[in-house]
């Protein structure tokens, strides 16, 4: 397994980062998970934009552009596809402030930022092949995170407790809802419903992850199909009368949800909806 560290790619065994690394004390970086299939990187430059805007997010400021990031997604994928871990990869990149002498809050001036990727065996998903039926079961819990969801942080305390939770509790994954029964995300995707024959999906806001597939599903939605789409606040009581339930996120591709707090969503199968645009979603080209 090859990975890249500041500059050098090198068996992932041997990475080494300074336990005074920020992202180490701190929690203080951003990353992306970029799924690549058959050795093609999906939707490169949309994960990249959100990562340079979590950098500017962080005044993080590497001075890589565009191109050093595509060139970097593209060596991990040769080297990792070569070193055979297997044809369908995570490209896991990740940025921290790096390593300062002392431990103090205030964003020091002038440290080089810490700049890591490594590739993961990506599980399989609709991604891989629209054959794939797996679906999830969810708890829902109060979204217990912080006020800044929409940057992509490498300090994911908030949503792990969370994924645990749903982990405890024998599901897959936690979807959350504020204060006001409004449903954020799940603890590590975006949340999507179907109510008769409209998708629908909680607006951006900075309780919420954009999430590319998010984006890609939408995209896809609205240019290639006649379903009607909304972009606005969900009660967490829409999901539980839903006709069906998806999760969406690059690992899992566009996963329907089958079971909510140990109730059936709709029938308890994979919906109809879902069903028709699996397919499509698969074959689907991104131009970008
Ligand atoms: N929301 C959260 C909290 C996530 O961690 C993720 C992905 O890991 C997503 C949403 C989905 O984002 P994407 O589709 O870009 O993978």
């Amino acid at each position: 397994n090859i990975a890249f560290l500041n500059g050098e790619y090198l068996p992932l065994e041997q990475a080494r980062i300074s336990p005074l690394d920020r992202g180490f004390l701190f929690g203080e970086g951003v990353y992306e998970v970029i799924p690549a299939i058959q050795g093609r990187a999906i939707a490169l430059v949309p994960h990249i934009h959100r990562l340079l805007q979590g950098m500017r997010a962080l005044e993080i400021k590497p001075a890589w552009a565009m191109d050093d990031w595509r060139n970097l997604c593209e060596a991990l994928i040769e080297k990792n596809t070569d070193a055979s871990i297997s044809s369908n990869l995570g490209i896991y990149l990740h940025v921290s402030r790096g390593a300062d002498k002392r431990r103090f809050h205030a964003y020091p001036e002038g440290l080089q930022p810490t700049i890591f990727g490594f590739a993961f065996e990506l599980q399989e998903s609709c991604l891989h092949s629209p054959d794939i039926k797996k679906t999830l079961s969810v708890i829902t819990a109060e979204d217990l995170r912080w006020q800044r969801c929409h940057i992509k942080s490498t300090s994911l305390l908030g949503n792990v407790m969370h994924f645990q939770q749903g982990q405890a509790a024998g599901s897959d994954e936690a979807i959350l809802h504020n204060a006001n029964g409004n449903v954020t995300e799940a603890s590590a995707a975006n949340v999507f419903l179907v109510k008769d024959g409209t998708v629908i999906t909680p607006p951006l806001e900075q309780q919420l992850l954009p999430g590319i597939t998010r984006m890609m599903l939408l995209d896809i939605l609205r240019r290639h199909t006649e379903i009607p789409v909304e972009e606005r606040p969900v009660q967490l009581q829409e999901l539980r009368s839903a006709d069906e339930v998806w999760l969406t996120s690059s690992t899992k591709g566009v996963t329907p949800v089958t079971r909510i707090d140990g109730e059936p969503v709709a029938s308890g199968e994979a919906g109809e909806l879902w069903q028709r645009l699996n397919p499509v979603f698969h074959q689907h080209k991104f131009d970008y």
